[in-house]
């Protein structure tokens, strides 16, 4: 079991702030003169960017170059966006697809998605010391898929094929996983309400969307059973409630994020289905002036794995082209950290003696 599940603070939500708090506040009269001469208004979203998760991972492998220096591999990219492995990258950190590519003895963090239990098989064969910077509300899926497993359920998994995320929940239990992404998938299902049934969720999926799926299962499947917690994580919850707040008076949404970036695409997602033009973009240089010509209000985001960093450049385009004047909407405040994991204590510099074995489960 992951002791950072048991030591974690509550990973709930936060508190919940009445009504649309301006950051810098801006009397209503205000805006009403800037939409007469014709400036911009941001709806700057709030929380957005960095989730607990992600923090967690970026401040383990920005500890691991700090005790043992760059030359550190990372299964897959850390957190899915751009500008974090491109820094890392730059640091001299290498992000391999294949644990061949790592020498043996050599340093390995798993990324905050989680891998499978042969990932893990393999980086042991090869000796290799492992830092986990699994996200604990990703482990958590994977501990209920094997609790669910252990006990004789046929598991349906709602969520995106090839994401890390599901291909290493999958991988806990892949002989009782069966993966659903829509509707129609659940009506393809092969099993009977007779059979012992119970659903998990990818952690980054569009609440609406599951919800979707969720009820088709419990259409055809009554008897279905499920945690008692749901497994889209607060982050993901937060980010979409702030987003649906906000296209409601935006005429764009520009949501930061990388192409990869599964909570990210759901947030532009949930404009373009509102029919807000909406963009999902790296960074302030992928911004077209085109997309804001007939724009008065933007609202803009960022995913979870964002950096503040390119959305403070994004609000710099908005100023310097448009004049927009930026009003911080905060939907709700997020109090949730999650310690480091252990073994990055204990890390050797690859050439020196290796722990036979550093791994947690
Ligand atoms: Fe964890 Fe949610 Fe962040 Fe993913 S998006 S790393 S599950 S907190």
């Amino acid at each position: 079991m992951d002791l950072r599940l048991l030591s974690r603070p509550q990973a709930v939500a936060g508190s919940t702030v009445p009504g649309r708090i301006p950051a810098d506040v801006i009397a209503a009269s205000e805006w009403k003169e800037d939409l007469q001469e014709g400036l911009m208004k941001v709806l700057l979203a709030s929380p957005r960017g960095f989730c607990a998760g992600v923090n967690m991972a970026i401040e383990c492998l920005d500890e691991a170059i700090r005790r043992v220096g760059p030359e550190i591999y990372v299964y897959h990219e850390i957190v899915h966006n751009k500008y974090v492995v491109d820094r890392f990258t730059g640091q001299g950190v290498k992000f391999v697809n294949s644990l061949e590519e790592v020498p043996v003895g050599g340093i390995l963090l798993f990324s905050a998605h989680g891998v499978s239990p042969e990932i893990r098989r393999i980086a042991r064969s090869r000796k290799l010391q492992t830092v986990d910077a699994t996200c604990p509300l990703v482990t958590k899926v994977h501990l209920e898929a094997i609790r669910y497993a252990n006990q004789g359920y046929n598991i349906i998994l709602i969520g995106h094929e090839g994401h890390d995320e599901v291909i290493g929940t999958m991988g806990e239990a892949p002989e009782s996983i069966t993966l659903v992404e829509t509707s129609d998938d659940v009506n393809r299902l092969p099993f009977t309400q007779d059979d012992k049934l119970a659903y998990l969720t990818q952690t980054t999926l569009s609440v609406e969307e599951a919800n979707a799926v969720i009820q088709a299962l419990r259409k055809r499947y009554p008897n279905i059973d499920s945690p008692r917690k749901e497994d889209i994580c607060y982050a993901t919850t937060n980010r979409q409630e702030a987003v649906k707040m906000l296209v409601e008076s935006a005429d764009v949404l520009i949501v930061l994020g990388s192409q990869n970036s599964s909570n990210s695409r759901r947030l532009m997602e949930m404009g373009a289905a509102r029919g807000v033009p909406s963009y999902l973009v790296d960074g302030a240089g992928e911004l077209k002036r085109e997309w804001f010509s007939e724009a008065q209000t933007v609202a803009v985001t960022a995913g979870a794995s964002a950096p503040e960093i390119v959305v403070q450049e994004c609000l710099e385009f908005l100023k310097t082209h448009f004049n927009a004047r930026i009003s911080e909407e905060v939907l709700r405040e997020e109090h949730v950290h999650f310690a480091m994991p252990r073994e990055l204590f204990s890390l050797q510099a690859p050439g020196s003696q290796v722990p036979a074995s550093t791994e947690q489960t």
